[in-house]
């Protein structure tokens, strides 16, 4: 349930709201938006929701409305149908704001690794992606470069300031991870690793949460509500690409997701042609058509030399090319009202 505060309630009385929604067993969320305050009220008991449902004649209440689906905390309602701009490392990613994450698929060395980044400094890009554990379909592939790959991301970081987006596939791992991680990247693969998510929750460093390769859009936000219900709230949710009989594309880009997540959900959506498209000449199309389609952000892949590619060599664009590459998205993105917001903090 959701309780909507009158646009004049005080501090004292969204207080009062939060300690009786704890007091019937439930937790409660707050969101102040410019114009009133939510208060969300998650996990109360089954005798609890009759006290809750008496909070809207309390004083400052305006009314307490119920929240339909099963995901609570990601729903477009729990924001009265905001959406959430977050702000990582002084970058923005959504209400308006597009965000590019750039990189590698894989860390393979620090001169791979660092000349990238260098490259996607200079474009501005504002995250810088790589893996350093990779989730490989076969078990004698390439498995990334583990603590050693973490360390070489560290140094990008601290060379070009751009903010670490990396995936983290083992609960073993969230230390390490953490630690130079400013966005933890749940790959596809692990999008129902619950016990994962929850510790990405319990970290409270800003997640990435890719679809699975045959998981429904709910099963999507459900997947969120794991890591949101921990306290986190920095999520962003990443399209793909799905499983389809199709196999011209390495999997089919469902970009319709984009303006179905929008009208379920508060949380910054990005797309991933790379993976979609399997094929470097595809990514432009794609990125252009989900830009215009209202994405708040894309996460593509991109390397120095993609013909020496460990891993995704023929989906990664040639770095060199990224800039040109990055700014027919933009001007997509800007037709529907979406661009790049400067960076707030020094690099
Ligand atoms: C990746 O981004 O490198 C990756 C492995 O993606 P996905 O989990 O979407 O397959
Ligand atoms: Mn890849």
């Amino acid at each position: 349930m959701m309780i909507v505060m009158k646009s004049d309630a005080t501090e004292e009385q969204i207080q009062a709201v939060v300690s009786r929604v704890q007091q019937a067993g439930g937790r409660a969320h707050v969101s102040a938006g410019d114009e009133v305050t939510l208060v969300g009220a998650i996990g109360v008991d089954p005798a609890g929701r009759e006290a809750v449902g008496e909070l809207a004649a309390e004083p400052g209440v305006d009314q307490v409305v119920p929240i339909s689906k099963p995901y609570k905390l990601a729903s477009l309602q729990m924001t009265g149908g905001r959406e959430s701009t977050l702000e990582i490392a002084g970058r923005k990613i959504g209400g308006g704001a597009f965000a590019t994450i750039a990189g590698p698929c894989t860390v393979e060395s620090y001169d791979q690794t660092m000349s990238t980044a260098r490259i996607m400094r200079d474009v501005d890009v504002q995250f810088f992606r790589g893996g350093a554990y990779k989730p490989r379909s076969s078990p004698y592939s390439f498995q990334g470069l583990g603590h050693e790959g973490l360390e070489i991301l560290r140094q990008a970081k601290e060379e070009t300031g751009l903010p670490i987006v990396t995936e983290l596939m083992d609960v073993r791992d969230v230390e390490a991870v953490c630690e130079v991680a400013d966005v933890i990247q749940v790959g596809a693969r692990n999008m129902q690793n619950y016990p994962l998510l929850t510790e990405i929750g319990k970290s409270g460093v800003p997640a990435l949460i890719k679809r699975g390769l045959s998981a429904t859009l709910e099963e999507l936000l459900m997947a969120a509500e794991y890591v949101l219900k921990e306290g986190n709230p920095n999520v962003i949710l990443c399209e793909r690409g799905i499983r389809t009989y199709e196999t011209t594309t390495r999997f089919t880009l469902d970009i319709a997701a984009v303006p179905v997540l929008k009208e379920l959900t508060h949380l910054p959506i990005v797309v991933d042609p790379s993976h979609a498209a399997g094929r470097r000449d595809l990514v432009l199309p794609l990125s252009m058509a989900a830009a215009a389609a209202g994405a708040d952000g894309i996460i593509v892949e991109t390397h120095p030399e993609p013909e020496k590619a460990v891993c995704d060599g023929p989906q990664q664009i040639r770095a060199s090319e990224f800039g040109a590459y990055l700014r027919q998205v933009e001007a997509a993105a800007a037709l529907v009202g979406r661009v790049p917001a400067p960076v707030s903090v020094p690099a």
